[in-house]
């Protein structure tokens, strides 16, 4: 652990849980900060502040959705949220509020320490001038100033509407994002509950851009919740 260290907030009242991302963390080189509560949380949040929150939504005092929304009030630290299996709807509740990314207990070190790379790198990047990169992973690979897309050596023509579902995705790379956030962002505010079109779309684009839409490598289906664009 070195000063420079990202400094991680682990808001988490099972004390298992939280020894396991604490040990988890300082492994990988990052200093973690524990909280019990939400109300310790969000004071340690004020007096740090943190390069990430890790937060469990079922906390003993404040509901772990107030917790994003007082976060979000003041910061735009990226939030991971820890939940239940089968509690899509809490995620989603989470995601909408602000968080940026999930995990769904149980959890394995290798997926925390990877949602935390996403979550810092996004950090990092929001000063950039990111929607004019160019996007690559794998083979795909998407100039988003020159509206090009190719696969390998495969030039892809992508229609209006596909292209800015594919952008939204770009600008969450390696985060998940809900039905309801993509509806909003390219469809409007209106459409959020037009979920036929996001499945329409997702299935053209993957018919487009993977090489077995059974078993897709660029655009992961988060069942119940949303989408993934992998960035790695
Ligand atoms: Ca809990």
């Amino acid at each position: 652990m070195t000063a420079s260290a990202p400094v991680i907030l682990v808001i988490e009242d099972e004390a298992p849980i939280r020894r396991f991302v604490r040990i988890s963390l300082e492994a990988d080189g990052y200093h973690p900060i524990e909280a019990t509560t939400g109300q310790q949380g969000l004071r340690e949040a004020e007096s740090l502040p943190p390069d990430a929150v890790i937060l469990d939504l079922g906390l003993p005092d404040v509901d772990g959705l107030d917790v994003i929304r007082r976060l979000r009030s003041w910061s735009q630290v990226p939030i991971i949220v820890l939940s239940a299996r089968g509690r899509e709807t809490d995620k989603i509740a989470a995601l909408d509020a602000g968080a940026d990314d999930y995990l769904t207990k149980p959890f394995g070190a290798g997926e925390l320490l990877a949602r935390i790379r996403v979550a810092l790198r996004h950090r990092r990047q929001t000063s950039d001038a990111a929607d004019s990169a160019v996007f690559q992973v794998g083979e795909l690979k998407v100039d988003q100033s020159r509206h090009e897309v190719s696969v390998g050596d495969r030039e892809v023509h992508l229609t209006p509407t596909e292209f800015r579902l594919l952008a939204v995705l770009i600008r969450n790379a390696g985060k998940v994002v809900t039905h309801r956030q993509l509806l909003k962002e390219v469809w409007g505010p209106d459409s959020v509950q037009e979920y036929q079109y996001l499945r329409v779309y997702m299935g053209q684009l993957r018919r487009k851009l993977e090489t077995d839409t059974t078993r897709p490598r660029y655009l992961l289906t988060e069942a119940g919740i949303g989408y993934r664009l992998v960035d790695e």
